[in-house]
């Protein structure tokens, strides 16, 4: 067998040296990296149809993409008033279709020859003279010898994408099938494997060489769905052994504090709070009490709702630890969310003989110097901050606990400063609405998991609705009404405009019309984003006291604050927030047993059923695909109320780059696979590793050998996280 990672490009037939450099710019070496250059998309016989018929299917209203495949026979440049339309016939079997173009057209002038096959795809509509039309189609020019292929042998032909780079050596849709399927014949054999056998039955995968043979060349879609799932597989299972790994280090060579349970101090604790926990609260309590009583650190995931009362619970953890001796530190993404959790905190102890403090930013020096010595000396149990929490010089004098509120805001590194502060202290996470499966598994997959699943018994659903702008007058009497109740409202608007100085003034002037409008004879506070903390807090405690009966807001209530009587919430333009953020902003109120209500207004849109959901966007504009998205993120709120069924819908809408977003927080690059689609496959991977990381943690026996070549030499970097060497 030769290695392929050493064999050049240059040396394939029809390649060269001049050509390999232009494979070079692209990051194409090695012959290996060729093989491994999938195709982009596809053109599958059984997809393609006839002018005839896909004129019955427009006329039945199918507004979706198609392929046709037909020879140029007449192309025509047309003045129509000002505009200038290209316009190219084809001619596929008796009939015709055309295909225009309103931009760049001297490009596209250019490309059309009579007589050249081409498979265009886009939406086809029907013009007032009868004729099939694509506008701006996708295209791609058939081979004639391998259009016989296609449709003689059904074969599906690969396209693949073809930078500007390659293009330029004169490498086009025809040549570099070549090249490839060259390469293909002469080297796929030489591929080595990467997966034990025993993994490859199981799943029923095929191997490399069959799978890159197939991917570059398939016989059926159900062939290359296989031969796809093959490798998407390999990077699954790869991601989530390492996860294992680091998981099995931290539970097995990492020594923790074994801490003991003072249970009349729980007691006490529990007979002094004004509710009974939920079953759901006492079986995530049993999880972390276990974690903490062994002498393996506790590394936590505590997930639940807005509102299913996580705070309790990791406050009883945060006892435990103090219980026994030692210091505990919170960390919240914000400092109004920190300075939240400081007074529930502070409140829920009252009765107890703790000291708390607060560290966020813009504390004065003496005072924050002060508190640091407390926490150095031990005077201080539980220190509730903001990031200031690892960037200042804290050190503590015996740090058991940290609690992690809301982690994704945190990054990686960011997380391990603060853990490093004490030795081996046990970590408990929690996040503020719950997150997907498929990240849990990734991101989260070293962590055990806790899921809190039931809202304390006396809630009611919030009652969800979408109104129109129109309706607003009608919405503000309905706001009156319940103030009479006793109930307190808040108003959201999203933040529109750029620059703080004229955001300042929009939420000013909006408050001002308001409060001497529709609302002048009820109290009415303003909070945004450009008051000090101090600011901030002071108009949340005073809503909190009912000094407001409206409070109104950007987005800075976002999370966290927990106020009783808050029962109803207006959020305009509610087209503008995301999903997660809306149903943030609706866990808001809905905190008592009496009924609550979101009313979601925007302008924009109908609701939609949610069995017409669609996630595929493929065949969109920009602004269609917005606008899609949209309509499900509004139909969504209205049709569920529980957070874990909207993560999952987020997700598909967003994807995890755009939730998760930058490096920092850790998430894996996955060349191959899609989280948002591929969840099934995921779970399987997940389930295979941790099987074998759980029987042979050292990865010891002979049918794992080849596992443990794989990781160490393709993720060398990643091997020293996961503690193995
Ligand atoms: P979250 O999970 O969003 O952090 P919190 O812990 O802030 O939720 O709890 C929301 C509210 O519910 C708080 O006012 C809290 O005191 C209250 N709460 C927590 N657990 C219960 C329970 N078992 N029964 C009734 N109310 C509860
Ligand atoms: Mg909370």
């Amino acid at each position: 067998m030769s290695d392929l990672n050493s064999i050049s490009v240059q040396y394939l037939k029809s390649v060269g040296p001049k050509r390999a450099e232009a494979f070079n710019k692209i990051g194409i070496n090695s012959v290996k990296d060729l093989l491994y250059y999938f195709p982009s998309k596809y053109l599958d016989r059984s997809q393609i149809f006839n002018v005839s018929q896909v004129l019955k299917f427009v006329t039945n209203g199918y507004d979706g993409e198609i392929t046709l495949i037909g020879k140029v026979v007449d192309s025509q440049l047309i003045q129509y008033r000002k505009k200038k339309i290209f316009k190219v016939v084809f001619i596929e079997g008796a009939s015709t279709f055309e295909c225009v173009w309103f931009q760049g057209i001297s490009y596209f002038q250019n490309r059309f020859k009579t007589g050249e096959l081409y498979a265009v795809s886009a939406k086809p509509v029907i013009t007032r003279y009868g004729h099939l039309q694509f506008t701006h189609p996708d295209f791609d020019k058939l081979d004639s010898e391998e259009s016989k292929d296609f449709f003689n042998t059904g074969k599906i032909i690969p396209f693949y994408s073809l930078p500007k780079e390659l293009r330029s050596k004169n490498i086009g849709d025809t040549s570099i099938r070549k090249i490839i399927r060259n390469a293909v014949e002469q080297y796929a054999d030489d591929l080595e494997e990467t997966l034990p056998d025993y993994l490859i039955l199981k799943n029923k995968l095929p191997k490399i060489p069959d799978a890159i043979r197939i991917i570059h060349s398939p016989n059926s879609e159900k062939d290359l769905e296989n031969a796809t799932n093959r490798f998407k597989y390999e990077e699954l299972f790869y991601l989530e052994i390492l996860v294992a790994l680091r998981k099995h280090h931290l539970k097995t060579k990492v020594k923790g504090t074994k801490f003991s349970i003072d249970k009349p101090l729980l007691k006490k604790f529990l007979d002094s709070l004004p509710f009974k926990l939920t079953e759901s609260q006492l079986k995530v309590l049993k999880e972390i009490r276990l974690d903490m009583e062994s002498e393996q650190p506790m590394n936590r995931l505590l997930q639940g709702d807005v509102g299913s009362g996580k705070t309790v619970v990791s406050l009883i953890a945060m006892l435990i630890a103090i219980s026994n001796g030692y210091q505990v530190s919170m960390m919240a993404p914000t400092e109004i969310l920190a300075t939240q959790h400081f007074e529930t905190i502070k409140k829920l102890l009252s009765k107890f003989d703790y000291n708390i403090k607060l560290i966020i930013g813009g504390q004065k020096k003496s005072e924050r110097e002060n508190n640091l010595e407390l926490i150095k000396n031990g005077s201080i149990h539980i220190v509730v901050g903001t990031h200031a929490l690892f960037e200042e010089n804290i050190s503590f004098d015996k740090l058991g606990l940290v609690v992690i509120d809301e982690q994704h805001r945190f990054g990686v590194v960011q997380k391990a400063k603060l853990v490093a502060k004490g030795a081996a202290p046990d970590v408990l996470v929690t996040t503020a609405t719950p997150i997907p499966r498929a990240i849990t598994m990734t991101l989260y997959g070293d962590l055990d998991i806790s899921i809190i699943n039931e809202m304390p018994a006396e809630r009611k659903p919030i009652i969800t609705a979408l109104r129109s702008d129109k309706k607003l007058d009608e919405i503000y009497l309905f706001i009156l009404e319940k103030i009479n109740e006793g109930y307190q409202t808040y108003i959201v608007y999203p933040l529109v405009e750029e620059s703080e100085k004229l955001e300042l003034k929009a939420a000013e002037s909006y408050y001002e019309s308001l409060k001497s409008g529709v609302f002048k004879d009820v109290k009415v506070g303003l909070l945004h984003g450009r008051m000090s903390w101090k600011d901030k807090e002071e108009t949340m405690i005073r809503f909190a006291q009912k000094e407001f009966d409206i409070l109104i807001s950007t987005t800075v209530i976002e999370v966290g604050i927990d106020i009783p009587d808050a029962n109803v919430i207006l959020i305009n333009d509610a087209h503008r927030f995301g999903l997660s953020q809306l149903h943030q902003l609706r866990g808001r109120v809905g905190r008592s047993n009496k009924q609550a209500y979101c009313i979601l207004v925007s302008d924009f849109f109908k609701k939609l059923d949610p069995k017409s959901y669609r996630f595929d966007f493929g065949y969109m504009s920009r602004s269609e695909i917005e606008r899609s998205k949209t309509k499900i993120r509004l139909s969504a709120m209205v049709q569920y109320n529980n957070g874990f069924d909207l993560a999952e819908i987020d997700f598909k809408l967003r994807g995890p780059g755009d939730i998760f977003g930058t490096k920092q927080s850790g998430f894996p690059e996955l060349r191959w696979t899609d989280l948002t689609e591929d969840s099934e496959l995921l779970y399987i991977a997940q389930k295979d590793s941790f099987d074998i990381i759980d029987k042979d943690a050292k990865l010891l026996n002979a049918e794992n050998q080849l596992i443990k070549k794989h990781i160490k030499n393709t993720f060398k970097e990643k091997l020293k996280l996961s503690f193995i060497a």
